[in-house]
């Protein structure tokens, strides 16, 4: 379970403050899959990165399986961030020069690990690129980039899994397959998901849906489907 409360976020800069999130409160409880939604700017992925130790929120408090991450040295907090936190980024945020296996066996390497090859080989499968596994990332398509990108985030076997705009990059098909991958995660490993999206059909994959404005939730929505989370996104632009 990660809960947020009261989180805020500001940033400083250059062009003066800019306040990201402001008093946000949230539960997202084991084995549940939410998704975040919300206009471009309302603080989805600066919700994403605190919520994952990635930012240190301004005010506010951040746990994550009972564990504040405030009360964190570096290294703790390097630790946890690795071994039970998931992310894939909006960006896929791969290394260039590595190929899709390096780039999945990348975390366990920075923590002075081993990473079994076969292993490897079967958590690129399970994305559909056992065909790609010694390419690099600009020899693969964005679609297959993301997909290395959500193998990597899964191959430490995290208990919590944030993922922002995952499917943003992908065609129907593969977005598909992605959605599939995340709700198994949830379904049969009782994992946690948070995804952010622009999607109403991928946002209906998840439990619940949350939605953000100007750095606060302000609308949970469950039960229901894409054309329910479109019909809602559209009164909310509307209304902005
Ligand atoms: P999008 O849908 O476009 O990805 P978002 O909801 O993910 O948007 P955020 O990236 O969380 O939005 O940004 C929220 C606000 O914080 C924006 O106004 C943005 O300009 C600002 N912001 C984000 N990152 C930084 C940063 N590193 N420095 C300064 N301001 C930032
Ligand atoms: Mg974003």
């Amino acid at each position: 379970t990660v809960r947020l409360d009261d989180v805020g976020k500001t940033y400083d800069g250059g062009a003066g403050p800019v306040t990201a999130l402001d008093g946000v409160t949230a539960t997202f409880d084991e084995g549940t899959f939410t998704a975040v939604m919300g206009p471009s700017g309302s603080g989805k992925s600066t919700l994403l990165h605190c919520a994952a130790g990635l930012e240190p929120p301004t005010s506010g408090a951040v746990t994550i399986a009972g564990t504040r991450l405030g009360e964190l040295d570096e290294t703790a907090l390097t630790r946890l961030r690795r071994d039970r936190v998931g992310f894939v980024f909006q960006d896929f945020n791969l290394v260039s020069s590595l190929t899709a296996a390096q780039n999945v066996a990348l975390p366990l390497r920075l923590a002075g690990r081993r990473a079994d090859s076969e292993r490897v080989r079967a958590a690129l499968a399970e994305v559909g690129l056992a065909d790609r596994i010694g390419h690099r990332p600009r020899e693969l398509s964005g679609g297959q980039q993301q997909r290395v990108a959500i193998a990597r985030a899964l191959f430490t076997r995290p208990a919590v899994l944030f993922a922002d705009e995952p499917t943003g990059a992908l065609d129907n098909r593969t977005s598909h397959q992605v959605l599939t991958l995340l709700r198994e995660l949830v379904d049969r490993h009782g994992r946690t998901v948070v995804m952010v999206t622009h999607d109403p059909v991928s946002a209906a994959v998840a439990d619940r849906v949350v939605l953000m404005v100007d750095g606060r939730i302000t609308d949970e929505l469950t039960g229901v489907d894409a054309a329910g989370v479109a019909d809602r996104m559209t009164a909310l632009e509307r209304s902005c």
